[in-house]
């Protein structure tokens, strides 16, 4: 099973995407977990990417298409894989169709959290003054703002794209998260014959 995890930032792909795992053991591919990991470590790319992080932006598409293109091709992801945070543009969904093919591998189904905006602002906000801190150097209501801003401009044109490629799937990602596993799931299991 392969999938992508669409949606905004904020509307809990993290979270929906570490429940897939455990139900249908496949690895969770992260890229926002991965950058934030060389950051941590100070590696080079750690250090190259870390301001483009904590202000929100993107990293450029060709670190991205190389960093998938390796963790693809490791062992535990030849039964599948969640994507989560990838791709965030046309040219990054391009280079994984390149990747994919060349391996011979497809897409199974890309799974899209629909969710208003203005809602996810106000459970951001929420979030940040029962934790008295921000937990992320990017998570909170300005920066959200920002990426929510980013995210209609470079990546929810991959919703289009999906769709006409016939692999795409919408979830109602304002329903609880226990519902939106729900909807997932029934997707996901539809999918094994
Ligand atoms: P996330 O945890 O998915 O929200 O990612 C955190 C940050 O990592 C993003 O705000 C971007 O700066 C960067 N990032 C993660 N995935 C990508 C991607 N596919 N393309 C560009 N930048 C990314």
């Amino acid at each position: 099973m392969r999938l992508v995890l669409l949606g905004p930032p904020g509307a809990g792909k993290g979270t929906q995407a570490s429940r897939i795992v455990e139900r249908y053991y496949v690895p969770k591919l992260s890229t926002g977990d991965m950058l934030r990991a060389e950051v941590a470590a100070k590696s080079a790319l750690g250090m190259q990417v870390e301001g483009i992080l904590a202000r929100g932006e993107l990293v450029q598409d060709s670190i991205l298409i190389e960093m998938i293109a390796g963790r693809i091709a490791l062992d535990d992801c030849v039964n599948g894989f969640i994507l989560d945070g990838f791709p965030r543009t046309l040219p990054q969904a391009e280079g994984l169709n390149t990747l994919l093919n060349d391996r011979l591998m497809k897409l199974d189904v890309v799974v899209s959290l629909d969710v208003d905006e203005a809602a996810l602002l106000a459970r951001i906000e929420n979030r940040a003054k029962e934790s008295g801190a921000a937990v992320r150097a990017d998570d909170n209501a300005e920066s959200l703002k920002k990426r929510l801003d980013i995210y209609q401009k470079q990546t929810a044109p991959l919703i289009a794209y999906y769709k006409n490629k016939g692999i795409l799937k919408s979830v109602d990602g304002m329903a609880s998260m226990d519902d939106v596993s729900a909807s997932i799931y029934s997707i996901l299991d539809a999918l094994k014959h």
